[in-house]
């Protein structure tokens, strides 16, 4: 038990004393009602300080995307949000203790069949510059804290082995923690039995489920993009999206998927721009365009480069016409004022959609669009057996013990 991220325990009815609050006797607490076979639940872990999201495929089959820890120094002084539930711990040891507790009562309990990185932002990846000592040789920070708790069978990147894509210089350039994450990934597969793959953009089967795939066939993960390259819709095939690459930055070559259980579609490409910006050095800048019209409409969509002032597109919104919205919030203008306004524009598309945000400290920026936003926490969707019911749940993140904050409806498609 000493690894349970949440004191509560998870059961049938779906409600459950919390352990944890006993000073407080006549409240009840809801849990999140717990996974079973044919259920997907897409959990996005609030840390405040980058990216984690949880999948637990139909099977059971796990799989985390990212585990980011951006630090106190990633934006300047004021600007970031602070570690969710509390700095008691780090963010890594979060995600690994939130990792642990859902996956709990799933064939691959306490441990991640996969691991995937969008690109090597802090954000995504965690950063040197607060990493704590470990005792096997590599320091602990986002990702490799991570795996130094919960075991990793395969672990992906977009650069894996030789790390020089487009270039070894232009790969390294943004990659602040290659040094300690080499050293990690090395000690991992030689000691720890780790795989590790390289992004395969196009691909359709790169991240399979490992235990009963044949009893869920309408599943897929689709790798959309990655490393400046988009799948045509053809096979596997892809073609590029820029020219020069000395003019990317790291969060262009973010990988990205889709993910499809029966009629229900979830977007999730990392940071990947979508709209030009004189502050960059590239203006090929417009990849969610070419992304989101080979993908077309989608269910979810896990926002791009958390909302900011540089993606979710008219023509991006239009090609996936989301039904809901999340934003991974680490800085007090993630997402942007702009960006949740285009959000909410049914000129661009019609119909009714819902906004979730991970944090609340883009509250006073955003001002009365805040109140577009589902109360914010960590943010689950679960999608029903054969993926034609969905719901979406958002647990409580400023404490430790994810008692259910909000619930929509259960939904048809
Ligand atoms: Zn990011």
């Amino acid at each position: 038990m000493k690894y349970l991220y949440c004191l509560f325990v998870a059961v049938a009815t779906t409600v459950s004393a919390c352990s944890s609050k006993a000073e407080e006797p006549e409240t009840v607490h809801e849990s999140l009602p717990a996974w079973q076979e044919g259920y997907m639940d897409i959990h996005h872990i609030a840390t405040g300080r980058g990216d984690a999201i949880l999948a637990i495929l139909p099977d059971g089959t796990t799989w985390l995307q990212d585990a980011g820890d951006c630090g106190p120094s990633w934006y300047s002084t004021g600007q970031g949000c602070p570690v969710l539930p509390n700095s008691s711990k780090s963010v890594g040891e979060w995600i690994a203790d939130y990792v642990k507790h859902f996956t709990a009562g799933t064939p691959s309990a306490g441990e991640l069949d996969y691991a995937w990185l969008t690109h090597f932002h802090g954000d995504h990846i965690g950063t040197a510059d607060n990493a704590l000592n470990g005792d096997k040789g590599y320091k602990l920070t986002g990702i490799t804290m991570v795996g130094d708790r919960v075991k990793i069978h395969k672990l992906v990147d977009r650069a894996w082995p030789d790390y020089n894509i487009p270039t070894e210089e232009l790969c390294k350039r943004e990659f602040y923690l290659y040094g300690e994450y080499k050293k990690f990934t090395d000690w991992q597969t030689a000691n720890n039995g780790m795989e590790m793959e390289r992004f395969e953009v196009g691909a359709e089967n790169q991240f399979k489920m490992v235990h009963n795939p044949g009893a869920w066939p309408d599943f897929s993960v689709r790798n959309l993009c990655g490393n400046g390259y988009v799948w045509t819709g053809t096979g596997t095939s892809t073609e590029k999206m820029y020219t020069d690459a000395s003019k990317l930055d790291e969060n262009m070559y973010s990988c990205g998927v889709v993910i499809q259980y029966g009629k229900f579609r979830y977007w999730n490409c990392g940071d990947i721009p979508g709209c030009n910006w004189p502050d960059y050095a590239s203006q090929e800048r417009t990849f969610e365009t070419p992304v989101s019209k080979v993908c077309g409409p989608v269910t979810v969509m896990k926002l791009d480069h958390h909302g900011t002032f540089d993606t979710t597109s008219e023509e991006c919104l239009g090609n996936l016409r989301p039904k809901a919205m999340i934003a991974l919030s680490s800085h007090i203008r993630q997402p942007y004022k702009d960006q949740v306004a285009r959000m909410m524009d049914e000129n661009i598309y019609p119909g009714e959609r819902e906004l979730y945000v991970t944090t609340d400290c883009s509250r006073n920026e955003l001002g009365d669009l805040f109140s577009y936003f589902k109360p914010a926490g960590h943010i689950v969707v679960r999608v029903y057996e054969g993926g034609t019911k969905w719901q979406m749940f958002v647990l409580d993140s400023k404490t430790a013990d994810c008692d259910v904050i909000y619930k929509s409806d259960i939904k048809t498609l």
